[in-house]
């Protein structure tokens, strides 16, 4: 087995990290000592390794400074059509290294920090991840910028700027303990503050319906402040704008009827208005409706639709025409694209600017409105979906409530207008829901309000269509569209897995990186004996890297030449993180009956955060822990056998692991999984799959053959009629010994000597009340690992199918996807063109 290479080693013989010349290098050293003096006040005696860091972006970030302000002038003098990303979350993860690539930087510092004696490593580790985000949602709308970037769209991403992201997850005696994420504690060195662009959002108030129009009165303000992040594309001297918003009490707050000692408490209680922007809400595919959630959505939805009707009325296009023409060309020069239904209200936000402020009549206002609005679905498990009470909309935003029942008014005179009578079907497509709490359907007002609806992966829009919005789409069928999520594959490629970049573009050169189709001429390598070793001695020193970092970190030994079994995703129930708990307890149980038998050794490793009150997913966590103290401790089992928690799973811990697995784990009961993203990671990266048919599985296994795929279990179509035929957990805990067994020990406490009963909801829930049907998989997919272990005893067999898995991944690039949203949705093309360079040598 080889070692890994040396830093020195890669950095001689890397070319997809940019060139390292010689100006550049001592140009950048120049730079770096100059922000260490300037910028951190220090010198190399005191200077610590965060002061280190922080020089070097500041160094990287000057290259990024002319760009930025030249490709927002281009715009300007350009004025073409501009896009617009709103969405709750944006899971950016660190930003040092992603610049460098992008800029093609990445040598030329690696030179620079060397030649200073710094480790680039360990400075790049310094950094905190942006974690503004939760999971698959938050992290597609980041990998949507850098391809937006990459392709040359005028489009900006809108969001909040929570003081705390998602928070950090740490193990303690085997449960999850959450503590606050303060990623802003050293500054942010990638942020600028633009408070003069500073907006107020209205809240609370009255509707007051004069002779003079309808106004919203005697509201409560708060100020919303931008912060602006670049966003390079690749290599292409484009630098786009990320503004988040963050919430700032105005300084008369509170202060108008102050009495004496009034004055100490408004100013305290400036905090209460400030904490619109303090947190993230930290559930993945689950509604909590809280008003302070409501708070948020409203909040990055108001300030945004202002700046983006400033920056329209101030375009050259336009400033031309007076107000109520210039509002006609509004669609043809702004497209609103919604992450999810989290900023729907900019909907009816939209319709309430243009009719009561822009005094335009309503019909007009719902043209611009539904021609300018698209709307994407992320999931379909009731659970997640967004229906706001009626109660809580009425206090917050009363004109908003009035103009969300003017559209359902006006929608269900149509619904009626075309199915007569049919009182059933207008109650299934109201925007409003009667019942003991009143709600707004959101989806539905998105539905309603917006000209295009996608899902994210093909299977995921097909269910759209025949099941959860079926009514919507027989009324409107021309609106729904299907939108295949995508990764972008200089973060989740280049930057992650440079070994594995380098050998590709010694192959097929670098013209991948851009347009990842060409990954298919790796195909013509498949039966290269040299291109099959690369790839495999890649993999190789991914994972003994992976194993010495978990070593280094977390004190835990793995065996590097087992095979890397790795689920990382949120813990969900739908995910179906117990039914490879199941696997790997039958893989023990099959040990300890034949210690003496040959048995592919396998690592498996388990990652994600719980939401904190999502009471079966702690459990989940508690049980992976458990079993891990069981086998990982047993004499008879080795290092055949490990079961490993991956703590605090976050978009930097992605960027070790994928590119260490071998066998990717995507197995949720099909029908539940919108798309799934970290399939397409490990897919890219050199693993195979262990899937069943659902999200964009499916078409990962048609780009790449099933028969390089390791698929199994239920089809939707197998779901349904068990769903009509009715599931029964027990049947197969009857029928299956091997699975009996499992189930008897984790009833028995056989994974919690101290505490028999710990895993009697996990139990209970499995044996009665599984909405996600694990038994019904479990042969399935013990079958189908038999498959996976017997394959991965052969090297060269295993590593071919490796090699056409990513020779075929070129259709998950997000640039692919961003296309599809530029030409069929946003009504703009897409471009490689490259805006001129700036003439500054730093620059
Ligand atoms: C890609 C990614 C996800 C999404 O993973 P799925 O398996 O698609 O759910 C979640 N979290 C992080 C940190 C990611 O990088």
């Amino acid at each position: 087995m080889s070692r890994p290479l040396s830093d020195y080693e890669k950095r001689k013989q890397i070319s997809v990290r940019g060139l390292a010349g010689v100006e550049n290098v001592s140009d950048l050293k120049k730079n770096f000592n100059r922000h260490l003096h300037f910028t951190l006040v220090k010198d190399r005696n005191v200077a610590t390794p965060r002061d280190y860091y922080f020089a070097l972006a500041h160094t990287v970030r000057d290259h990024l400074v002319g760009r930025w302000i030249r490709t927002q002038q281009y715009y300007y003098e350009k004025d073409p059509k501009r896009i617009y990303y709103l969405s709750l979350e944006f899971y950016m993860g660190r930003t040092l290294q992603n610049t460098m690539v992008n800029l093609g930087l990445q040598n030329a510092c690696d030179e620079a920090t060397y030649q200073l004696g710094l480790d680039m490593e360990e400075l790049q580790e310094i950094e905190e991840d942006a974690g503004l985000g939760n999971g698959g949602l938050g992290r597609l709308a980041a990998c949507f910028l850098d391809s937006m970037a990459s392709l040359g769209l005028a489009a900006y991403g809108y969001g909040i700027r929570y003081e705390f992201g998602i928070f950090n997850q740490k193990i303690s005696g085997g449960w999850q303990v959450e503590e606050a994420d303060d990623w802003l504690r050293y500054g942010n060195p990638w942020e600028k503050a633009r408070p003069e662009y500073m907006i107020p959002v209205h809240f609370y108030g009255r509707v007051d319906h004069g002779p003079d129009g309808t106004k919203w009165i005697d509201t409560q303000v708060i100020l919303a402040l931008p912060y602006d992040t670049p966003i390079p594309g690749y290599r292409n001297n484009t630098v786009n704008t990320m503004r988040l918003w963050s919430a700032r009490a105005p300084n008369e707050f509170n202060l108008k009827d102050f009495n004496v000692g009034g004055y100490i408490q408004a100013v305290l209680d400036r905090n209460l208005a400030e904490n619109i922007s303090r947190v993230l809400y930290p559930n993945d595919n689950f509604f909590e409706g809280k008003e302070l959630r409501l708070k948020q959505e409203y909040f990055v939805v108001a300030a945004t639709l202002q700046d983006i009707i400033r920056r329209f009325k101030s375009s050259k296009f336009g400033s031309r025409d007076p107000v109520r023409t210039s509002f006609e060309a509004f669609p043809d020069k702004v497209a609103i694209q919604l992450n999810d239904t989290h900023p729907s209200l900019a909907i009816p936000e939209l319709m309430r600017v243009l009719v009561d402020t822009e005094k335009l009549d309503w019909d007009k206002a719902w043209d611009i409105t539904v021609r300018t609005c698209a709307y994407t679905n992320h999931t379909v498990l009731p659970e997640a979906l967004e229906r706001w009470p009626v109660h809580l909309l009425e206090t917050l935003l009363p004109r908003h409530l009035e103009i969300i029942y003017e559209i359902n008014q006006r929608f269900l005179d149509r619904v009626n207008a075309m199915y007569p009578g049919d009182l059933d079907r207008l109650r299934r497509m109201s925007l409003v829901e009667e019942g003991s709490i009143k709600r707004i359907n959101m989806a539905h007002l998105c539905i309603v309000g917006s000209h295009v609806i996608n899902g994210v992966a093909r299977i995921h829009s097909d269910i759209l269509k025949k099941t959860v919005f079926k009514d919507f789409y027989e009324l409107e069928p021309h609106k729904f569209q299907n939108k295949t999520n995508g990764i972008t594959p200089r973060r989740w490629l280049v930057l992650c897995n440079p070994g594995l970049a380098e050998v590709i573009a010694e192959r097929i050169g670098e013209e991948y990186i851009s347009d990842l189709d060409h990954l298919k001429k790796l195909l013509a390598f498949v039966d290269d004996e040299g291109f099959i070793r690369d790839v495999a001695k890649i993999k190789q020193e991914n994972k003994l890297k992976f194993a010495a970092y978990l070593e280094e970190e977390y004190k835990v030994k793995i065996n590097p030449n087992s095979l890397f079994d790795v689920q990382v995703k949120r813990i969900h129930e739908y995910k179906r993180q117990l039914l490879n708990c199941l696997h790997v307890i039958t893989l023990y149980n099959r040990i300890k009956k034949e210690p003496n038998q040959y048995f592919v050794p396998r690592t498996v490793m388990i990652g994600g955060k719980a939401a904190p009150g999502y009471h079966m997913a702690k459990m989940i966590i508690k049980l992976v822990t458990a079993i891990g103290d069981v086998i990982n401790n047993d004499p008879v089992i080795g290092d055949r056998l490990k079961m490993i928690f991956l703590e605090n799973y976050r978009v930097s811990l992605a960027e070790k692991v994928v590119p260490a697995a071998d066998l990717s784990e995507q197995i949720s009961t099909a029908g539940t999984e919108a798309s799934g993203t970290g399939n397409m990671k490990f897919m890219l990266n050199g693993a195979l799959t262990i899937g069943t048919m659902d999200g964009a599985n499916v078409e990962m296994a048609e780009e790449a053959g099933e028969e390089n795929f390791f698929i199994f279990g239920m089809r939707v179509e197998d779901v349904e009629e068990m769903d009509r035929k009715g599931y029964c957990a027990k049947d197969y805990y009857d029928r299956i010994p091997e699975l009996r067994q499992v189930i008897d020990q984790l009833s028995s406490g056989f994974f919690s000597p101290k505490q028999p009963e710990l895993f009697k909801d996990i139990v209970n829930m499995l044996m009665n009340n599984d909405r996600f049907k694990v038994f019904a998989d479990y042969e399935a997919y013990i079958k189908c690992q038999e498959n996976v272990s017997a394959l991965y005893r052969n090297t060269k067999e295993w590593t071919k199918k490796v090699i056409k898995n990513i020779a075929t991944s070129g259709k998950f690039s997000s640039d692919r996807t961003i296309t599809q949203y530029a030409r069929e949705i946003w009504g703009v093309e897409p471009t490689r063109h490259k805006i001129p360079a700036p003439d500054d040598p730093r620059e």
